[in-house]
């Protein structure tokens, strides 16, 4: 996806975890608004990214890990300027994060490679 760039949720409200991080039930919601679900990380992984990211200068490409996405699956960058802008920009939907983290990085494959300029 020419760069879905990045990451999932921009809101640093308090009590937001990071990246991966939201109700347990695959998603649905707060108050009507989408939030990660724990363990996720899957836009962190399947899209590609163009904007450079501490520790990988030229950006990210497509299927691979960033080096920010830690272990248990949270951004090192949440809340940080450091963190690029496509991460912050991005929301999660259920179109995009489907049902399960596994669905996700389905989803986001397909559309990488849709959308992609070689495609
Ligand atoms: S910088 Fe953080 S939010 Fe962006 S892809 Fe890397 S781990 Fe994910």
């Amino acid at each position: 996806m020419a760069a879905v760039s990045g990451g999932i949720h921009d809101d640093d409200s308090p009590g937001r975890p990071p990246r991966g991080a939201g109700s347990s039930t695959g998603h649905p919601d707060k108050g009507g608004i989408l939030v990660c679900r724990p363990g996720c990380g899957a836009c962190c992984i399947a899209p590609s990214i163009t904007s450079p990211i501490p520790g990988m200068p030229k950006g990210k490409p497509a299927g691979v890990r960033c080096v920010q996405l830690t272990a248990d699956l949270r951004c090192t960058l949440f809340g940080r300027p450091e963190r690029p802008v496509v991460c912050t920009s991005l929301k999660p939907s259920i179109g995009m994060c489907g049902r399960s983290a596994e669905e996700a990085l389905s989803i986001l494959a397909a559309l990488e490679t849709a959308t992609s300029e070689d495609s």
